[in-house]
């Protein structure tokens, strides 16, 4: 018998339903509202705040000298772009597929995106980098480890070497991730972390910035919106290095606050032990589907020490409506695919085409025929592996049915 005469297999759980926050986190969180103390400066005498530790122990996770809770991993990419320099009109070279809170940033900065090609295993296309580096004589990349591809680290931070280039690693969807033994966001001058709902803590938003250089991050904290309470903080540099700042940046208001970090800190103690469980259901799905015709699974080179909170795979020979055939079947037998094919921007999904604030839609046309080929799905913890197997089953029956 053929697949396709077989009986639909449906899938019926939620991709969107995260974990419940850890038991301790919610006692801690409870703590901090009979406390009253939630602003993260509003601390009693020698009270050390949430967030404060919170800095101190994810810099010492990531290996940093410094970090900064801020509230979004978004306003995080803002003020280090701030921090480093970036002035009104500045280019800043960024891979072309990211999220929309990265140009976001950029343009909040007042600068303007350079987007760079992807390749076909969804990573920063380095030939296209250097020839747009070139061209444009940006001083500046953030780079988007976009849905937790990361790209050859050794051979990016060579680029920016050669050419004078600041780096600012997004690693929005990469807590947790390494490239060789190092973790993501300690190639660049600034990493910048989220703790969104979707990413790997969950405080429903924050974000974290981490930094070894004492002057970026004494600015960083500064923007964040510290008032002159930059003492309180844990990870910081010595005051005097405040001083030559203090007057001269504005404060933006961007603060965390002590209840996302209660919730946080308890997530931080076990995030090795998650993102293995991520990975156990992301390598099942890569395996299940990694013989099915029409699918290509990337290539993910050897040093990626990946968190797959996400899996993404490309269709193959196989026209654009065939494409969204296969989209509508399987959402119809609830499994989910996001499309960065679409031409119009849906839910959290959109691409560079449709961020039309930045004067003149830039052509990339190899990234357009990867998006558009390109499926994308979340992967929740609280999806079994029995549901990342049925999940494969509905992806190769559809594929089966709809390309054959
Ligand atoms: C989620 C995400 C962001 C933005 O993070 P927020 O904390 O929601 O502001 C930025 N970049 C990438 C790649 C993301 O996935």
């Amino acid at each position: 018998m053929r697949q396709s005469d077989q009986e639909p297999i449906r899938f019926t759980k939620e991709f969107t339903r995260q974990e419940a926050i850890p038991e301790a986190g919610i006692r801690r969180a409870i703590e901090v509202m009979q406390s009253g103390r939630l602003h993260r400066y509003n601390t009693a005498a020698g009270e050390t705040a949430e967030v404060a530790l919170l800095e101190a122990e994810y810099a010492a996770y990531v290996g940093a000298r410094y970090c900064v809770g801020i509230s979004s991993c978004g306003s995080a990419l803002y003020i280090a772009l701030k921090s480093v320099g970036v002035k009104p009109g500045d280019r800043v070279l960024c891979n072309a597929f990211t999220l929309a809170p990265v140009p976001g940033a950029i343009e909040n900065a007042g600068a303007v995106p350079v987007f760079v090609e992807i390749d076909a295993d969804y990573l920063t296309d380095l030939a296209d980098l250097q020839r747009k580096a070139e061209a444009s004589k940006a001083q500046f990349l953030l780079l988007s480890h976009m849905r937790g591809h990361i790209v050859d680290m050794e051979r990016v931070t060579a680029i920016c070497q050669r050419l004078g280039i600041t780096l600012i690693e997004d690693c929005a969807h990469t807590v947790g991730a390494r490239w060789g033994d190092t973790f993501t966001g300690r190639f660049g001058k600034v990493g910048c972390y989220s703790c969104q709902s979707y990413k790997h803590m969950n405080a429903g938003e924050g974000g974290l910035l981490v930094t070894d250089d004492e002057d970026v991050i004494a600015k960083a904290i500064l923007y964040s919106g510290s008032y002159m309470l930059y003492e309180r903080h844990l990870s910081r540099p010595d005051l005097a290095v405040f001083e030559q700042h203090k007057k001269r940046i504005p404060n933006f208001s961007l603060r965390m606050s002590n209840l996302v970090a209660a919730m946080l800190r308890p997530q931080l103690a076990d995030l090795d032990n998650q993102c293995q469980r991520w990975n156990r259901r992301h390598d099942l799905l890569a395996e299940a589907l990694s013989d099915a015709p029409h699918i290509r699974i990337p290539h993910r080179p050897a040093k990626e020490g990946y968190v797959g909170s996400s899996f993404q795979f490309s269709l193959v020979g196989v026209d654009l409506a065939a494409v969204e055939r296969f989209l509508k079947i399987c959402s119809e037998r609830g499994v989910e695919i996001k499309w960065f094919g679409s031409r119009e921007p849906v839910g959290f999904t959109s691409s560079w085409e449709s961020w039309q604030y930045i004067e003149g839609v830039q052509p990339l046309p190899n990234t357009r025929k990867i998006l558009d080929f390109m499926c994308d799905f979340r992967i929740p913890l609280t999806f079994s592996l029995e549901d990342c197997r049925a999940i494969a089953a509905v992806i190769r029956q559809v594929a089966a049915e709809v390309f054959d």
